[in-house]
């Protein structure tokens, strides 16, 4: 069966949601399609074939189900950075701005060892903030982050400039 769409196409776009002028990008569209899912897992791993990471890491919710894909593709293990008081173990802790107030996110602190090589994973980067705090909680444990990879890159809202500037490497499949 013929089908042209690209990963962008599967995405839909929620009006006013969380709260009224968000334009949400929802990727469980994407998620739910067999084909659309294994593009974007095929095409968030197309830049590092070759290259061998110790661990992925994704962000809380939607990089846990993009990053336990890539994770097994790369033979790699898989970490959760987590909402403050979920995650059972004991974890070191970043607190970033959001648009009203802050959030705190956390890694079990045993769950990267010094050296490692690391790909973070989430679904959007839009200020880049919530990565900004997975890439400073990797570093601290002594991890050594080689790409931070994405499905949409709004880059209108810095995220990307702020990684960059942080000397990460920025792969994203769609704006
Ligand atoms: P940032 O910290 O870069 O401003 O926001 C990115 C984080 O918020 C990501 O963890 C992402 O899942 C979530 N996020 C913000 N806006 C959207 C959106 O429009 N769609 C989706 N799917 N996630 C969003």
């Amino acid at each position: 069966m013929r089908d042209n769409r690209d990963v962008k196409d599967y995405i839909r776009t929620i009006v006013d949601f969380p709260h009224e002028g968000i334009m949400f990008r929802d990727v469980t569209t994407l998620f739910a399609d067999p084909r659309g899912f294994r593009m974007a897992i095929d095409q968030l791993l197309h830049p590092y074939a070759g290259v061998r990471f110790d661990k992925v890491v994704g962000l809380e919710a939607r990089g846990f189900i993009l990053g336990g894909a890539v994770a097994h593709q790369l033979s790699a293990g898989f970490v959760p950075i987590r909402k403050k008081g979920k995650l059972p173990g004991a974890v070191i802790s970043e607190e970033y701005q959001l648009e009203y107030g802050e959030a705190i996110v956390e890694i079990h602190d045993d769950a990267i060892k010094a050296g490692e090589k690391i790909l973070l994973v989430d679904d959007l980067l839009a200020t880049g903030g919530t990565a900004e705090a997975g890439i400073k909680l990797v570093e601290r444990l002594g991890g050594e982050i080689i790409g931070c990879a994405f499905i949409v890159d709004l880059p209108d809202l810095g995220g990307r400039a702020k990684l960059e500037t942080l000397g990460m490497e920025v792969h994203a499949l769609c704006a």
